[in-house]
């Protein structure tokens, strides 16, 4: 696989949990393509379903309908929702997870070495132990952990070494696809930035392909080279993060732009607000799910569910991409 081919294509994932005889659409619809040595980020708020849609990628849930169409390192194709559990578990070791709360994913009875190790143990639970140490020891220096303090146990590390300790561990077995789910989310920002700045490092030196998932526009920003916008399970922009941030089509991405913080007191940026609160997924609004919270809202937006369509180089879902201005991430002021 050469950098830039297409690896993933994930095709109009719906993903319904029914309780009590309610249904609710964590996920509809979302397609996008994902290729070789990208990072594919994807943003919204707390509950717009961009967990479940990471989750439903990599099989750690099965989505009610849809294709993920995955490009193996063998060069064969598989659909992961097709496929039975034995193929699956063979793949899987090629794309790994790395979580929000680095302390709560590692087990605290475990030494950071046989946390590392776990995976090896899991796949090729006959590789001899020093071979298998070797391998620990190579990763844990490429994450930046001191090698000498493999024997300890994580509640002896700062947050910023425990995510480093869940990233060697997703990295141990070389995997091709890394979806990450809000994984400086809990750090501090300085540690938040050391962590990207690894994860870039790493996407370079080990060809890695990244799905980002963060409700930090920012943080996006800085990893990312394409954006997907959720609201309510739906994608409703999708670009060149470039092209995104400078000139959004999306209501609602503009209005989370312009949320974003700017380090210069000076600069006033003016915040467009939402209003309300993102509505309950079990009873979505009618037409677009976004028209009760959107300034540009007209009638047919209040019937009418807007589709993705190309609208200036990007996929967008409003019924007004086309004529709306709106205010993009200004970084001269930024
Ligand atoms: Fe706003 Fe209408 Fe566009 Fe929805 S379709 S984002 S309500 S302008």
């Amino acid at each position: 696989m050469n950098k830039g081919d297409l690896i993933m294509k994930i095709r109009d994932i719906h993903m319904n949990f029914h309780s009590k005889g309610i249904c609710v659409r964590a996920v509809s619809g979302v397609s996008f393509d994902v290729h070789k040595g990208e990072t594919i980020g994807i943003v919204g708020e707390s509950g717009c379903g961009k967990t479940t849609l990471g989750r439903c990628i990599v099989r750690a849930i099965e989505a009610s309908e849809g294709e993920v169409i995955y490009t193996a390192l063998d060069g064969k194709e598989y659909d992961f929702l097709k496929i039975d559990r034995k193929t699956m578990k063979g793949i899987r070791k090629e794309i790994q997870m790395i979580f929000q709360d680095p302390y709560s994913s590692l087990d605290p009875r475990m030494t950071v070495l046989d946390i590392i190790a776990e995976p090896i143990k899991a796949n090729y639970p006959k590789m001899p132990k020093a071979e298998r140490e070797a391998m620990v020891i190579d990763i844990a220096d490429k994450v930046g952990l001191n090698t000498s303090y493999l024997k300890r146990y994580p509640h002896a590390f700062s947050g910023g070494q425990r995510q480093r300790i869940g990233i060697a561990r997703a990295l141990i077995l070389k995997p091709q696809l890394i979806v990450c789910d809000e994984a400086v989310s809990a750090l501090d920002v300085s540690i938040q930035a050391q962590i990207i700045n690894l994860l870039r490092d790493l996407q370079k030196e080990m060809d890695l392909t990244y799905i980002f998932i963060s409700h930090d526009l920012s943080v996006v920003e800085h990893i990312s080279d394409k954006v997907g916008v959720m609201y309510l399970g739906r994608m409703v922009e999708f670009g060149e993060t470039e092209k995104l941030f400078a000139s959004p089509k999306h209501p609602y991405t503009e209005a989370l732009l312009s949320a974003v913080p700017v380090a210069d007191p000076d600069v006033k940026m003016e915040r467009i607000p939402l209003q309300g609160e993102i509505p309950n997924p079990a009873n979505p609004p009618s037409g677009c799910h976004f028209h009760a919270r959107c300034r540009y809202c007209t009638e047919r937006c209040k019937t009418e569910i807007p589709q993705l369509h190309e609208v200036d180089g990007r996929m967008v879902a409003c019924h007004r991409a086309e004529e709306l201005s709106l205010r993009g991430f200004d970084y001269a002021d930024a």
